[in-house]
């Protein structure tokens, strides 16, 4: 019997790329590809790359040296290493990823993961070449296409859930082109997937053993899949579809972009139990002037006038956000506007960046950069105000019973990690077999970053899920 190939992914970035990597993961494992702890145990190893991170390149380069003195390791002993290059920055570098590191074999965009089997089996003949001796043009293996067909139509079925949880990826690419952004660069523009494959796919991770589901998209409120009448079914319409899939107990979608927030889906918050009542909603500034130059496409009113007809249907719905702060011409009064916003809206999280320049776009070249100690400071002063407003939001629900779906082992033994439906961690103490189930806790103590919680009582009809 042959020894088992190992996988080892590495994974950057945001749920896409988490999403990305597990199906790469299920087109491997029909070749023998088992997954390995470490890259220092694979045979093959995937860096599967985000673009949004500051220096992204650089740091997938140094990455990429680490790996190739391993690979040197490895051929010294007579066994090989195959290193492949995935995600945004395979899509923005190509060939100039092979040029720089060439130990690097392959180098595949986001809408080519179905082509791995057979980017391996000819990165393979090129290494049979290369070990005999012969030259070759180049030695990597390149697919950074934007195929016609779409690569869902390829990609196997999800063979497997982690903790009763899914993603979904239902949407990919932006055609908004905000002017700090690669994304449509890097991912392209927008594609929905038909409705029937979606809802295909969400019976099949029930069937695993889901019974939350996310669903995913670089801009996933801009989802327009057709049905299987030629009808086009909106992001609202498939999440009321979504909700009649048996087994089905929560609904999340991320993320989303706030012109596409239209009236069926902001209904579907109040109408749809399963809908989960907390919204990731991207605003970047509170400036209208600064949303101008992002080219957000909308103002700070839309989305005070968004957030509050939401909250109406959904009173107990919890928001989180972005912010970008220091993007070009940022005044004070600017950042000032920002504040406002936040201290109108309330949060209860967000993700805050400083800006920085990425090669390409827009807003690299503007004039009037912030200088980084401006950038620091305010960054600074927007994290405390959002991290205040999320330890109110935590100490709200203290004291209350709420149903936890449980998805990992705590650090301690005898203690579980979980997520309310307003996607706060809580830690309890429990059995495993609770791990994958939603159970009613009762919340004891409330922290910045997390709720302490006592399991109150199993909830059966989760349970018979
Ligand atoms: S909406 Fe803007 S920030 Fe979001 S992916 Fe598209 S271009 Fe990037």
């Amino acid at each position: 019997m042959t020894a088992p190939k190992r996988l080892f992914i590495r994974t950057y970035g945001c749920q896409m790329n988490v999403y990305d990597s597990d199906r790469m993961a299920d087109v491997l494992r029909p070749l023998g590809y088992a997954l390995a702890d470490r890259p220092d145990d694979a045979d093959l190893v995937v860096v599967n790359t985000c673009h949004i991170r500051e220096h992204a390149s650089e740091k997938v380069y140094s990455e990429l040296g680490r790996l190739r003195d391993v690979k040197l390791e490895r051929r010294a002993a007579g066994r090989d290493l195959t290193i492949a290059v995935a995600g945004c920055v395979a899509q923005a570098e190509g060939e100039e990823i092979v040029k720089r590191q060439p130990a690097v074999d392959i180098v595949v965009g986001p809408q080519a993961y179905h082509r791995l089997p057979e980017l391996l089996a000819e990165a393979a003949r090129k290494q049979a070449v290369l070990r005999a001796g012969k030259r070759l043009p180049g030695a990597g293996v390149l697919d950074t296409d934007f195929p016609a067909d779409s690569k869902f139509d390829h990609l196997p079925g999800p063979q497997g859930v982690r903790a009763g949880s899914a993603f979904l990826s239902i949407q990919e690419g932006c055609d908004k082109f905000c002017t700090f952004c690669v994304v449509p660069y890097t991912r392209g523009s927008e594609y929905s997937r038909p409705a029937a494959a979606v809802l295909a796919e969400a019976r099949q991770l029930v069937a695993a053993g889901a019974i939350e589901i996310t669903l995913l998209g670089q801009n996933v409120n801009a989802y327009h899949g057709e049905a299987r009448d030629g009808s086009t079914w909106s992001l609202a319409r498939l999440i009321r579809e979504l909700a009649e899939v048996e087994g089905v107990a929560r609904i999340r979608y991320t993320t989303s972009h706030p012109r596409d927030m239209d009236d069926e889906l902001i209904a579907a918050h109040g109408a749809v139990p399963q809908l989960m009542p907390y919204l990731h909603l991207p605003v970047q500034s509170g400036s209208d002037r600064i949303l101008e130059a992002m080219n957000r496409r909308h103002g700070r009113d839309l989305f005070l006038s968004i957030v509050e007809r939401l909250r109406n249907v959904r009173p107990d719905l919890a928001l989180s956000s972005d912010f970008i702060v220091g993007f070009p011409g940022e005044s004070d009064a600017d950042f000032d506007d920002t504040m406002r916003l936040i201290d109108q809206v309330g949060l209860a999280a967000a993700f805050s960046f400083k800006y920085s320049r990425r090669p390409g776009t827009p807003g690299s070249a503007m004039p009037d950069q912030v200088p980084e100690a401006v950038k620091t400071a305010r960054l600074a002063a927007l994290q405390a105000l959002i991290a205040e407003q999320s330890r109110a939001f935590n100490a709200s629900k203290a004291g209350q019973t709420v149903p936890v779906l449980f998805a990992e082992p705590g650090r301690r033994p005898g203690q579980i990690i979980g997520k309310t439906p307003w996607l706060q961690s809580v830690h309890a103490d429990g059995p495993p077999r609770l791990i994958g189930r939603i159970v009613d806790v009762r919340l004891t103590a409330a922290h910045p970053n997390s709720l302490a919680g006592e399991v109150a009582l199993v909830d059966d009809r989760a349970e018979a899920a």
